[in-house]
């Protein structure tokens, strides 16, 4: 039995995540869960899971939980998350919540040597090296939910990583792929989170249409698998059936396949090394599907897959303003505060006006991290 701390416990992925723990209650637990201020979303969880230990984001939010009659144990803040994802009792830790306020869990996760699940990969994209550090000095793995990790990992099974030529990984093109950049201007905060494979959370919804998602999730491969960013390809696929891909150094390419349903590498980073039955999720029909497309990424239409790149081979803090601009701007969007293009902008001139800082610590990346939301805020007053 693996219990499990679930981190961002109401979001897209918390709750598939709560999908396989209740389609297995004999091999896991929700021993404690976190998330932000959608009561609503939480209470039937609770009721439903009855964990140990909740956690919210702020006060205001557990005495409304309190008010609702819940009498366990409830945690504030960042610091209740890293609480449970250093708990005694803990086994697993599934980080799920949006943005770079999930790092110090993961950090702390790792130190106390937890199997750690991770989706948040703005931990990767804005503190890579202190994270897989901690990893390798604590011998412990960290095992990608993100889709695309999660097929690079498979490909990558039983292989020995010097004999890996290149990752490849597939885009699906986000909501506006069919789109010319001039038909962008005036694109509403509904026609962005219109996704057209995945029903996700508003942001990283917002991050695939503008592409920012691929780019952060180059920087996650170039963490997680040890991958030089010239070894790293995107390529769009539009049907979302080949998950991604690595090429070896003869030429061999090995692939990974599935519907699109986030709750299979969920599930595997949860079993891993083995695997579970999950009959909940469509088999996949390659005869129904019949053609799969394969496109070029233009980096002129998305340059935020551009700027990901640049930053991340500038490395350091670099990736870490990126990361926080990138939080920044897509808030500013969805509060109908900027225009979609506006976000690249943002993001852009937050860049130009960074000098990286190399091998930064935890201290120094919190605070570029807050610094580039101020000043992404500022450019917009
Ligand atoms: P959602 O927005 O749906 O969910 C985010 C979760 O985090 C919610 O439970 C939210 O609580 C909680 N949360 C947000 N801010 C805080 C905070 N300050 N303190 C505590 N909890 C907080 O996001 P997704 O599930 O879509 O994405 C989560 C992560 O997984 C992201 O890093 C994303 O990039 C990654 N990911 C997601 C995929 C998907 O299919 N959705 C695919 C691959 C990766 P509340 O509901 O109360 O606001
Ligand atoms: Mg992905």
């Amino acid at each position: 039995m693996k219990r499990i701390g679930l981190l961002g416990a109401t979001g897209s992925i918390g709750v598939q995540t709560t999908d396989i723990i209740r389609k297995h209650p004999e091999q896991f637990a929700l021993f404690a869960m976190a998330f932000g201020r959608n009561v609503e979303k939480a209470l039937p969880l609770i009721n439903e899971f009855n964990p140990e230990i909740v956690v919210v984001q702020d006060p205001d939010v557990k005495e409304t939980l309190k008010r609702q009659g819940y009498q366990g144990l409830i945690y504030v803040g960042t610091e209740g998350m890293y609480e449970v994802a250093t708990h005694p009792e803990v086994d697993v830790v599934v980080n799920a919540v949006m943005g770079s306020v999930g790092l110090s869990s993961t950090l702390g996760a790792i130190e106390a040597n937890k199997q750690v699940a991770l989706a948040n990969k703005e931990t990767l994209v804005t503190a890579g090296h202190l994270v897989m550090d901690a990893a390798k000095r604590n011998n412990v793995s960290i095992l990608p939910i993100d889709s695309e990790h999660s097929a690079i990992h498979q490909c990558l099974n039983g292989e020995s990583k010097k004999d890996a030529n290149k990752i490849i990984l597939t885009a699906s093109g986000g909501s506006f792929r069919d789109k010319k950049r001039e038909e962008l201007e005036n694109v509403t905060v509904e026609d962005a989170l219109n996704h057209p494979n995945w029903s996700m959370g508003a942001k990283i919804t917002v991050d695939s249409a503008t592409m920012m998602n691929k780019g952060l999730e180059v920087i996650e491969a170039h963490w997680l698998f040890d991958m030089p960013y010239d070894q790293i390809e995107v390529i769009q696929h539009r049907e979302s059936v080949i998950h991604s891909m690595v090429e070896y150094v003869d030429k061999n390419v090995i692939a990974q396949l599935g519907t699109p349903d986030m709750r299979v590498p969920i599930q595997y980073a949860l079993t891993y090394p083995n695997r579970l039955e999950l009959n909940q999720t469509k088999t996949l029909n390659l005869v129904d599907i019949g053609t799969l497309h394969f496109e070029e990424m233009d980096f002129a239409r998305f340059p935020c897959l551009r700027l990901a790149y640049e930053a991340g081979r500038v490395g350091g803090t670099m990736t870490t303003v990126l990361n926080a601009a990138n939080e920044q701007a897509v808030a500013l969007f969805l509060n109908g505060e900027i225009s979609f293009l506006t976000i690249e902008t943002l993001i852009e001139r937050a860049l130009e006006a960074h000098d990286a800082i190399e091998h930064p610590n935890l201290e120094t990346i919190q605070r570029v991290d807050e610094e580039t939301r101020e000043l992404v805020k500022s450019y917009v007053k």
